[in-house]
């Protein structure tokens, strides 16, 4: 126990002392932060971790946390902070990088309290693909990437999650400025000509092609 806490603290010391840049992204399931971070991370030179992703690796790693991550995942609930926390603070400080997309997290107002308070990390913008559910459900539907939780019941639960517990950690950070928002219901094309405005910055075009909230 002691050492695996001086361990988790000597990681959190490492990764607060590399001030490494974060962005944030977030949108509902299905709003494409997966097929626009693979954009970003070819053009831009980020590293892209997907909280998902992780959780699924930790699942399938026979790990202690692997039923209860599993369950979590079948219902659409968040899974604790302190194991999502762990995972992302691990994988940023082996990746060599010290550029992130972290995509699907913050999910909630604990996230966001939790990762600030162990990391120290502030994001420095959060990237919002704003989607309609009705498109959404049909690119879920169409994902076929063998997901057991993207069948039309789960999909409706984690709907409801990110509306109830995600949009909050928008606002929060809107509030602050930090919000970019792009509307994601358009081609993956249009989607990334936007996206590359943000990440190439000038101020005129940043302002014809998203809203700064
Ligand atoms: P998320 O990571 O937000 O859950 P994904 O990137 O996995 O979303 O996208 C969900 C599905 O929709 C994938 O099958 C992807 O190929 C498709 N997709 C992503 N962006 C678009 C888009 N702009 N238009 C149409 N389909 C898209
Ligand atoms: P995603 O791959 O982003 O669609 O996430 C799939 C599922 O993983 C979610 O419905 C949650 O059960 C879980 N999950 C993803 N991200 C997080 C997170 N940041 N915190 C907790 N659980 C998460």
């Amino acid at each position: 126990m002691g050492t695996a806490d001086a361990s988790s603290k000597a990681m959190e010391f490492s990764l607060a002392e590399k001030k490494p840049k974060v962005i944030f992204v977030l949108g509902g399931p299905g709003s494409g932060k997966g097929t626009q971070c693979a954009n970003i991370v070819q053009h831009f030179g980020y590293t892209h971790f997907s909280a998902g992703d992780l959780l699924r690796a930790e699942r399938d790693s026979g790990s202690e946390n692997g039923n209860m991550i599993q369950n979590m995942m079948n219902e659409g609930k968040i899974v604790p902070s302190e194991v999502t926390i762990k995972l992302l603070e691990k994988a940023m400080l082996e990746s060599g990088n010290d550029k992130f997309l972290i995509d699907g997290f913050p999910r909630n107002e604990e996230n966001r309290a939790a990762f600030e308070a162990v990391t120290k990390i502030e994001p420095e913008f959060v990237l919002f693909f704003r989607c309609t559910e009705e498109e959404m459900e049909r690119r879920i539907l169409k994902r076929n990437q063998g997901r057991d939780d993207d069948n039309i019941e789960t999909i409706r639960k984690r709907f409801k999650v990110f509306l109830e517990s995600s949009l909050p950690v928008i606002e929060y950070y809107k509030a602050k400025g930090r919000v970019r928002e792009i509307d994601a219901s358009k081609s993956v094309e249009e989607v990334f000509e936007a996206v590359k405005v943000i990440f190439t910055p000038k101020a005129e075009e940043v302002k014809k092609c998203c809203v700064i909230l």
